[in-house]
């Protein structure tokens, strides 16, 4: 346990530390910042900054949308006034520093501006090309889109040396993490600003590369797909989800989706591939926020298995519900070996600075428990022979999966997961 949190505690400080950098870099003064939306991420980054005494103005498209906002950061900062976490005259002291507009033109003095609108790429061209119409020379753009490409986003501006990403994990003023995504084009001085801005505002920050879900949503993405194909294959959502609470996991991919919702990417009547999904969905079972997902939940969000989705199991893959059996161990090779995978794969096409990046990130953002550090650490502690022999047991059945490169090297000759070096992040 001691190996564990000295790596994690060196992790984090390495994550600081961009490479090849310019020995002296002037970072540019942020004093003021904007930010676009007042939506679920809108009001949370808000509050970064309004804590740390940042003045703020929040642009919304509604004034509705705004009132509601600005009402929902007030009550935050409200209860943590009420546990005791700060006086009374902070939570006024940092609504003061929070300013709600519904015109964009309100942005042209700041320094940064954080664009927090609905995930679509149009609507985010659009805004991009007013704040390059408006913003003052030299002001940060950037981003807090969850997957899009921000190259093609920095591409309709005429200053792409000026945008970023800026990926808060929700909720906002929670989550440690800080994802900063360098894009092709983004200057320097821009990536060393948003670092040490990161700093600043007590966020635990990594700097990754453009690509679909950047690192952790990446690595996620390659979890939540095994864990689907389990269910395919008659497994009961609650078994996998003991899984990973008893691997130390708070909450476990199903748990999850019922928090983020079912109807992510999901339209009445759809036919996703995704059956169990689909019908869970149009039953109105959409997660906690209609009293019911893969769970049924009680008037106090209490989970419990739900009948209703073991029929839908059983009647979708024609096995018996819990007959099955499959045992923990074998629930987590088969889902966590591929994050570790992905992570080799991030790795070698040069989108995270370090393997220790990765770790970080699944840390502080994704609650991997502490015991086992991250993917990376925990590839070491059960050794890559193993999850190859995963891997290629997974990749016989599906032809959309292959075992990374470097997972065959460090089988076949030795190393570590956590000292893989691929050369770190490549732009361009
Ligand atoms: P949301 O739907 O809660 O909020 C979006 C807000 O943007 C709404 O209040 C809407 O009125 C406002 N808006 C839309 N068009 C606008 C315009 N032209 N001008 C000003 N305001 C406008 O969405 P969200 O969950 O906060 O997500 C925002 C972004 O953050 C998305 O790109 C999403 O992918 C990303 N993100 C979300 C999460 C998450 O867990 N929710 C996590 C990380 C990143």
């Amino acid at each position: 346990m001691n190996d564990v949190v000295a790596y994690m505690s060196e992790a984090a400080k390495a994550a600081r530390i961009i490479n090849g950098l310019p020995d002296k870099i002037a970072l540019r003064p942020i004093k003021k910042v904007g930010i676009i939306g007042a939506g679920t991420m809108g009001g949370g980054i808000a509050m970064n900054f309004a804590t740390a005494s940042i003045p703020v103005t929040i642009v919304e498209a509604r004034e509705d949308a705004l009132t509601r906002g600005l009402n929902v950061v007030r009550n935050n900062y409200q209860r943590s006034a009420d546990r005791g976490r700060f006086a009374q005259d902070e939570v006024d002291e940092r609504m003061a520093r929070i300013e709600g507009a519904l015109e964009i033109e309100k942005l042209v003095d700041c320094d940064l501006v954080i664009e927090a609108v609905f995930e679509d790429m149009d609507l985010k061209k659009r805004i991009f090309s007013e704040l390059d119409k408006i913003c003052k020379a030299d002001a940060i753009l950037a981003t807090n889109t969850s997957a899009l490409n921000i190259d093609e986003i920095a591409a309709v501006t005429s200053r792409p040396q000026d945008v970023i990403g800026l990926h808060f994990f929700s909720p906002a003023n929670v989550m440690k993490l800080l994802e900063i995504v360098r894009a092709d084009r983004t200057a320097d001085d821009v990536v060393a600003t948003s670092m040490a801005l990161a700093v600043a505002i007590g966020k635990v920050a990594t700097l990754v590369g453009v690509c679909p879900g950047f690192v952790g949503n990446r690595i996620l993405a390659a979890r939540q797909s095994e864990a689907q194909k389990l269910l395919s294959e008659g497994v009961l959502p609650w078994e996998v989800d003991d899984a990973f609470n008893a691997f130390g996991f708070k909450m476990g991919p199903f748990q999850m989706s019922d928090l983020a919702g079912l109807d992510i990417g999901w339209k009445k009547g759809a036919k996703t591939g995704n059956a169990i999904r689909d019908q869970l969905c149009e039953l109105n079972r959409r997660g906690q926020k209609t009293g019911a997902g893969y769970y049924d939940y009680d008037d106090n969000r209490q989970r419990s298995p739900s009948k209703v989705t073991e029929g839908i199991i059983a009647d979708v893959t024609g096995i018996e519900a819990g007959s099955l059996g499959v045992l923990q161990e074998d629930i987590l090779a088969r889902l966590l070996h591929p994050m570790i995978n992905e992570a080799l794969v991030i790795l070698e096409e040069n989108k995270a600075q370090r393997a220790s990046d990765i770790d970080v990130i699944w840390s502080f953002g994704y609650g991997w428990p502490g015991n086992t550090g991250g993917p990376m650490f925990y590839g070491d502690l059960i050794g890559a022979e193993k999850i190859l022999a995963t891997m290629r047991a997974l990749a016989a059945g599906d032809d959309s999966i292959k075992p990374a490169q470097t997972l065959v090297k460090l089988a076949e000759h030795g190393g570590k997961f956590i000292e893989v070096d691929l050369g770190g992040l490549k732009t361009g």
